[in-house]
């Protein structure tokens, strides 16, 4: 594993931290993780604090990043965070935000134009935001020339055409009008179920419980491997402690049982985690510890800030 500042080697592919957001949640440990054990907290405070978590203030601190991938030629987005300007009046942390975004993309070398595909690992507020950008009154596709790799799982789930109800309910308002359906009118959304392989490189796979469509994103490259596991866990006290789940989670019983396997997945293969929401140094290797999981080594990232 070679490292650059913000940037990583794994077999073929390069993968990049851009990041949109770092601060409070907006929620406590409580009311993010409500079924966290009593004292979990407090007992894993050492390595959770500061970057994961404000004692004093008692938030729980997130990132909100993409994941730059460079495969085989190709600029691949894991993610796109909230967006600029969107109408979120039932998640205030994220209502008409006007970020850097795209000039930390820019940063990495990337110009809307350059990317090639966008995989939405599922689709809440927070996984979707920059799939789009306000142009005038209309929300066009930021990527004009890339493939948007949406699961159908969460395609239909979440279309407000289809009413089904959700946990995140109100908090998913106006999501897909303005992130998803603009991008799909313009015919750059490919929807896949079951598994899809992007490259020799790269495969996606499903990851069900948080939301109905939730999808892991496997690296396997010259030995080494990574999984990008979108909101399989918001916080590395869900590694400690793998049966506690976000507020968020749209089928409690399966996100664990998926969070079991894919964690085990990591620590068996020595692929490295890539969280969607992780501060600090972003990716982490786990072992197994007890019935739970621990922090083998963070990945070489610099402490976001
Ligand atoms: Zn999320």
């Amino acid at each position: 594993m070679h490292h650059a500042p913000d940037q990583l080697t794994l077999g073929d592919v390069t993968v990049t931290r851009v990041k949109e957001y770092y601060g409070p949640a907006g929620l406590t440990p409580g009311q993010f993780f409500p079924d966290s054990p009593d004292g979990a907290w407090q007992e894993h405070r050492d390595w959770l604090a500061p970057d994961f978590w404000d004692p004093g203030t008692d938030q729980c601190r997130t990132a909100i990043q993409t994941w730059l991938l460079r495969s085989e030629g190709r600029t691949i987005l894991v993610d796109t965070g909230v967006g600029n300007h969107k109408d979120r009046p039932y998640a205030p942390v994220w209502h008409r935000l006007d970020t850097e975004y795209l000039d930390n993309l820019a940063a990495a070398g990337v110009r809307p134009e350059d990317v090639d595909l966008v995989v939405n690992t599922h689709l809440h507020i927070d996984h979707v935001g920059w799939n789009t950008r306000l142009e005038g009154r209309e929300w066009v596709p930021t990527f004009p020339n890339a493939t948007y790799l949406v699961p159908r799982p969460d395609f239909e789930f979440w279309d407000p055409a289809n009413g089904h109800r959700s946990v995140l309910g109100e908090g998913n308002r106006n999501v897909f009008e303005d992130s998803v359906a603009p991008v799909h009118r313009a015919g750059q959304v490919r929807l896949w179920d079951g598994g899809h392989r992007i490259d020799r490189n790269l495969r996606l796979d499903p990851a069900p419980g948080h939301t109905p469509g939730s999808s892991v994103l496997t690296l396997d490259s010259d030995g080494e491997r990574a999984l990008f596991v979108g909101d399989l866990v918001h916080t590395p006290l869900q590694l400690a402690e793998p049966d506690t789940n976000s507020c968020f989670c749209e089928d409690p019983a399966q996100s664990r049982a998926t969070r079991h396997r894919l964690l085990g997945e990591a620590a068996e293969r020595h692929a490295l985690l890539f969280p969607a929401h992780f501060g600090g140094s972003g990716a982490v290797e786990v072992a197994r510890r007890g019935p739970g999981f621990a922090v083998e080594e963070w990945a070489g990232f610099p402490r976001i800030s």
